[in-house]
């Protein structure tokens, strides 16, 4: 894998790379947002932002330095089975001494009031409670994953904000045109790592599965294990998700972020300073003019005449 780190603006640097890096079998959607149609999103943005946005950070300023990059995920399909172990519990009523009434089981007809009865054991002297009983069981079970999306990039790199739409349209992407696509460095891309992802995709799904084989057993469960996963098939590919990022700068603050989720449409912003400094402001004084407003209803309410 190479290692060039290319800038996107002057101020910051994310760690990119061309999409063929990749050596394994890659997938890409391409952002749905573009133009005046990503103009428009930012520009909803920017109205939602509140008095105290700036005038002059127009969607236009903050869509000047954005660049369409990717995200890279392991899309895995894979069947096998495995081993589970696990401790079940169940819930059962056995006789104990009654703390009410020490064991004594005090029981007097109700009419010879001179003497208490125990409402709990009901003069047995012993009460029914709930104990739970483990036991370990253990089984086999197999499991069929169609396509679980994981991340494979360090999410540390940037601020990433929203949920993508892991059900856009994919496409394949051949890799003679690979190199004209940027996409945040993968943690891993070789043939090894992508068995590995695949196993941990497969143990994770028979771990699901075996909780639900063992929750019919019993009341609880716990100490879950899986052991001995055996992957009898597995596909595993490289998908690339658009996010639309740049940078802009605003006072003396030169790097703040704006992405657009190229899916989605949802659009991350980075307010400056002055602004959310303000906006706190406001958030004390309104809390001060509400704590005002109830100490002025409770003392109407004391006043008023009986
Ligand atoms: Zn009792």
């Amino acid at each position: 894998m190479s290692t060039t780190t290319e800038s996107i603006s002057t101020n910051l640097s994310l760690p990119l790379v061309p999409a063929n890096v990749i050596d394994q079998s890659l997938t890409i959607s391409p952002p749905q947002y573009a133009g005046k149609q990503l103009i428009e999103t930012i520009q909803t943005w920017v109205e939602k932002q509140g008095r105290h946005w700036p005038p002059e950070l127009t969607s236009e300023v903050l869509a000047k330095n954005l660049i369409t990059v990717y995200l890279p995920y392991w899309v895995i399909q894979v069947n096998g089975s495995g081993h589970w172990t696990a401790s079940v519990g169940v819930d059962r009523k056995v006789p104990e001494r009654c703390g009410t009434c020490n064991g004594k089981g005090v029981y007097t007809p109700v009419w010879a009031n001179s003497e208490q009865r125990c409402d709990r054991c009901g003069g047995s002297g012993q009460d029914l409670v709930n104990k739970t009983f483990w036991g370990s069981q253990s089984g086999i079970v197999s499991a069929e994953v169609g396509g679980d999306v994981a991340e494979n990039f360090d999410t540390d790199i940037l601020k990433l904000r929203g949920k993508r739409d892991f059900s856009a349209p994919e496409s394949r992407l051949e890799q003679t045109n690979a190199n004209l696509y940027q996409i945040i460095r993968p943690l891993k891309t070789n043939a090894a790592s992508s068995q590995g992802v695949a196993e941990a995709t497969l143990k994770k799904n028979l771990a699901d599965k075996a909780g639900t084989t063992a929750g019919k057993l019993g009341d609880y469960v716990k100490d879950l294990d899986i052991a001995y996963v055996q992957i009898d098939q597995f596909k595993a590919r490289i998908w690339l998700y658009p996010l639309i990022i740049g940078y802009y700068s605003h006072d003396d603050e030169p790097t703040l972020l704006v992405q657009v989720d190229g899916i989605t449409g949802e659009v991350y912003g980075e307010a400056p300073r002055g602004v959310k400094d303000k906006r706190q402001r406001d958030a004390i004084m309104y809390g001060l003019i509400a704590l005002v407003v109830i100490a002025i209803i409770v003392v109407v309410i004391l006043a008023r005449p009986q």
